[in-house]
């Protein structure tokens, strides 16, 4: 009966956190990795997903993001970027390696990084970085290769930084002040 029980209340919790990922628009893929659940009965989550909610969701079935730039091509992605890295470390993210296969050990990380990304939806709106996007900048900056968490030469504050370029970075708002400067000056 015990064993019913836990196979049951992992199941449950499996389809939570698709359901929770569908509506972020995740990969079908990252979805099969930390929920263990098969393409097939992903397929009819999206199904029941979109007669419940009447919503049309896009389904990405594609590559993940690799794109490093992606993070750096304005400020506001900047920014949007810096706060994403202050929560994964805020909330112990940043050095905790994501699992797989649909484990507890996977759901309760998979649980975490959703309520992180929603954390920061709930600042931020939509608009900023999608869902895959946030795991992929997450996955950076576990990597520390190409992008690094650091600190603003000017302010300090917690900034993703460019691990290939010199050090004396500053963050999207004291570049935005000092751009402001400069067009007061000029
Ligand atoms: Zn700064």
């Amino acid at each position: 009966m015990r064993i019913t029980d836990e196979r049951y209340s992992r199941d449950r919790q499996r389809l939570d956190l698709a359901f929770r990922m569908i509506h972020h628009e995740a990969r079908t893929c990252t979805i099969r990795t930390w929920t263990g659940l098969s393409d097939d009965r992903i397929r009819k989550l999206y199904r029941a997903y979109v007669a419940h909610h009447g919503a049309t969701i896009r389904r990405h079935r594609g590559k993940s993001p690799t794109q490093t730039a992606y993070f750096l091509r304005n400020l506001e992605t900047r920014r949007h970027a810096a706060a994403l890295a202050g929560l994964f470390s805020l909330l112990g993210l940043l050095w905790r390696a994501a699992e797989r296969g649909g484990t507890r050990a996977a759901l309760s990380w998979g649980e975490l990084f959703c309520r992180t990304y929603e954390t920061f939806l709930a600042f931020h709106g939509p608009s900023g970085i999608t869902f895959e996007h946030a795991f992929y900048l997450l996955h950076l900056l576990q990597r520390r290769a190409e992008l690094r968490p650091g600190h603003c030469a000017a302010c300090q504050a917690l900034m993703v930084i460019d691990a290939l370029r010199p050090s004396g970075a500053i963050c999207p708002l004291c570049e935005a002040e000092a751009r402001e400067r400069i067009a007061e000056a000029g």
